[in-house]
């Protein structure tokens, strides 16, 4: 069962006394052996010795070179709470300082940190309160739940689960906050192997798929990378890693990307001797890629309070492919790697004075400054949300504290009450003030829903709504409300394509259809023709297979679209093109007739307050032409023919490219805009995903802009 045989009194003393010459080796024995013997007869869940366990926190604390009372303390954590030591014998036998620190853990250990939002939100309090008089407390108990987590294999599976949700809520975001980011990332991935074994398990999986193409990417980055600094003359030293599954991940739901861009799973680390070096090295690496807007970060000028330096940047390095690096000297580097452990921390044998290393009583007392006179809503505002800095809290009138993440909005709210209360609510106040349901939540907020009988969702709500439970909860309902929409409307398209060869759409007819088509009935058959899932043509091939469909009965221009009046023009948005097979509104214009747009396009937030303007369209769910325009964004290497190998795949998908422009050209790679012309949705997914898995391909996505003025396909119906 155990895998590492447990180290010495002995061999502890070294360790510690390696990087603290001056080690008291008395008080480490002296702790040592008194655990053990106070753990005697004691074991874990694994059959292990209990006192594997303290051992195990004292090495990881020795790992980050922190003072013998913290190794002490590390040793001693459990005596109080598990064994019959208390305060008085701990402060007799080790003094003041270390009998404050065990007891502090002990204090902490003692928290049932699960529970209802507020009482989490009192518990931090306490949490803090604890810390607030040594940091070292926290070190000990992070170290304590790291260990833990390295070996919860042991426990059964619903206790997994709770310690697993725990650390992912409280301890890793804990550490974060204390800069500890080797620590976050260990027990995040964990915790998520725990929480979530089949998502980690995928990401591995594609993982390593990329890891195959992308061969030796660290090396050949790293080598990139150190020519260019070798050729300006600046001494530095290059890293890469891979993240870590969870961090992977994370990124992937914050910034809603997929998986195959290199940046978010490799990450750079360029380490200098001064400050000046690293805005030099900054300068060379731009010189010499393009940098990605928008990522560009300087927290050395303006650092974070845990005392965090570095500039971050990204830039497109070989074929295309992103890379995020950091820049920072070696004691940001310190800093950066061990936070505000950094303060208590040895370097060559002495207390390590570093000029960045956080002033811990300073960051202290300006978090307890905070927390000591403010009411308990400030004080979740104040601490615990910067914690939780992807999440907004907000309030009911009653008090109940209700966490949504950032960017969610008053119907998000709605819905995490109660679906009844989404479902039929109409607005809000916040704090008082009458509001749109649109409106973001901010934090501390309190909020209280306005709702009234007869209201239903409304489609525009899902581009609205934020929160996945919101979302579903719309869709669910929209689709019932929908099924007599669409019925009406798959009869109708029904009606007219049996019309057109001569036959009546009865029905027995669909029925008919239906039954050979596996379809439920006739109803099912009408919805998803309304849909535009299912064309008239094959309906009519199920019911008469010997008749061809008449040359022309494609879907033309005029009848593309379903919902307008005979007279009015439309056109299709420019910000987001939308395609049949897409759900589409359209907003009046006057003389100008209907401009399309998708359902979800940014640009309709524009029209939120004018409800009159908005029309209920449909595409048509027959065969339209290929004849709709789509631009394509796409960053593709620069060899010989790749260009012509697309234009090949889109001529073989039956698409026309009707424009094509280079936005960029560097040595090895382009960024072109294509406009690329489509008969549906389908099939420029399809397409899509064809030039996604062409190699040479680094990076192909549909371009929407909400800014893309309102455009020139005029038409009439
Ligand atoms: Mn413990």
């Amino acid at each position: 069962m155990r895998s590492v045989p447990m180290i010495t009194a002995g061999e502890l003393v070294k360790l510690v006394g390696d990087y603290n010459p001056r080690v008291d080796s008395v008080l480490l024995r002296d702790a040592y052996q008194y655990s053990r013997e106070m753990h005697h007869g004691q074991y874990r869940r694994s059959g292990e010795d209990y006192f594997t366990h303290p051992v195990a926190v004292a090495l990881i604390l020795a790992e980050q070179k922190l003072d013998d009372a913290t190794i002490a303390t590390a040793l001693l954590h459990d005596t109080i709470e598990d064994t019959c030591a208390n305060y008085g014998t701990i402060e007799a036998k080790f003094g003041g300082e270390i009998a404050r620190l065990v007891d502090g853990v002990t204090k902490l250990t003692q928290l049932d940190l699960g529970g209802t939002e507020v009482r989490q939100a009192e518990n931090f309090r306490k949490l803090f309160m604890a810390m607030s008089e040594d940091l070292r407390v926290i070190l000990v108990k992070l170290s304590d739940r790291l260990h833990n987590m390295r070996t919860i294999k042991a426990l059964e599976p619903e206790k997994r689960k709770k310690k697993a949700v725990e650390t992912m809520e409280i301890y890793a975001p804990l550490a974060g906050r204390m800069g500890m980011h080797w620590m976050r990332e260990e027990l995040e991935d964990i915790a998520f192997e725990v929480t979530s074994p089949d998502v980690r398990e995928s990401i591995m999986h594609r993982f390593d798929i990329l890891k195959a193409e992308a061969e030796d990417m660290i090396n050949r980055i790293t080598s990139d990378m150190q020519k260019v600094l070798e050729e300006a003359g600046i001494e530095a030293q290059v890293i890469g890693r891979e993240k870590k599954p969870y961090s992977i991940w994370r990124k992937m739901q914050e910034k809603n990307i997929g998986f195959a861009r290199l940046s978010d799973i490799y990450g750079f680390r360029v380490i200098t001797g001064s400050v000046n070096d690293c805005y030099a090295i900054l300068g060379e690496i731009h010189r010499q890629w393009r940098a990605v807007p928008g990522r560009f970060k300087d927290y050395i000028s303006q650092p974070k309070s845990n005392g965090y330096r570095s500039i971050h940047t990204t830039v497109l390095g070989r074929a295309a492919k992103r890379v995020e690096m950091q820049i920072r000297t070696r004691d940001m580097h310190e800093v950066a790697e061990s936070g505000v452990a950094a303060h208590w921390s040895y370097r060559d044998g002495v207390k390590a004075e570093n000029p960045y290393s956080a002033d811990s009583t300073l960051w202290l007392s300006s978090l307890r400054g905070r927390f000591d006179e403010e009411s308990h809503e400030d004080f979740l505002e104040a601490v615990k949300l910067e914690m939780y800095a992807d999440k907004v809290f907000c309030f009911t009138p009653k008090g109940d504290v209700v966490k949504l993440p950032q960017g969610a909005t008053l119907i998000d709210f709605a819905y995490a009450i109660h679906t009844r209360i989404g479902h039929a609510c109409v607005g809000a106040k916040v704090d008082g003030m009458l509001v749109p349901l649109w409106t973001q939540i901010k934090n501390g907020q309190s909020v209280e829903v306005i709702t009234a009988e007869g209201q239903t969702p409304q489609e525009v709500w899902l581009s609205i709504a934020k929160t996945g439970k919101a979302r579903s909860a719309i869709k669910r309902s929209l689709k019932d409300l929908d099924r007599s929409r669409y019925i009406k409307l798959g009869r109708a398209l029904a009606r007219s394509a049996f019309e057109q060869i001569g036959k009546r759409a009865s029905d027995r007819a669909l029925d008919t259809a239906a039954r050979t088509l596996g379809l439920e009935d006739r109803y099912e058959l009408m919805v998803r023709m309304g849909r535009g899932e299912l064309y008239a043509d094959s309906i009519l091939n199920a019911v008469y297979p010997d008749i061809s469909p008449k040359e022309g009965s494609e879907v033309s221009w005029a009848n593309a679209v379903i919902g307008l009046e005979t007279d009015q023009r439309f056109e299709r948005a420019r910000c987001c093109q939308p395609l049949p097979g897409e759900r589409i509104v359209g907003i009046m214009f006057r003389g100008k007739g209907v401009v399309i747009h998708a359902i979800d396009c940014d640009a309709l937030v524009e029209y939120e307050n004018q409800p009159e303007r908005w029309v209920d369209i449909y595409w048509h769910g027959g065969k339209h032409p290929a004849s709709y325009a789509v631009t394509l964004e796409m960053t593709i290497g620069n060899d010989s023919g790749v260009l012509g190998r697309i234009c090949t795949l889109i001529g073989e998908r039956k698409a026309n490219i009707s424009d094509l422009k280079i936005v960029d050209r560097k040595p090895d790679f382009y960024r072109l805009e294509m406009d690329v012309e489509f008969r549906d949705v389908e099939q420029m997914h399809a397409l899509i995903s064809l030039l996604d898995i062409e190699s040479n391909v680094a990076e192909v996505a549909r371009s929407r802009d909400p800014k893309r003025v309102a455009g020139s396909e005029i038409s009439h119906a």
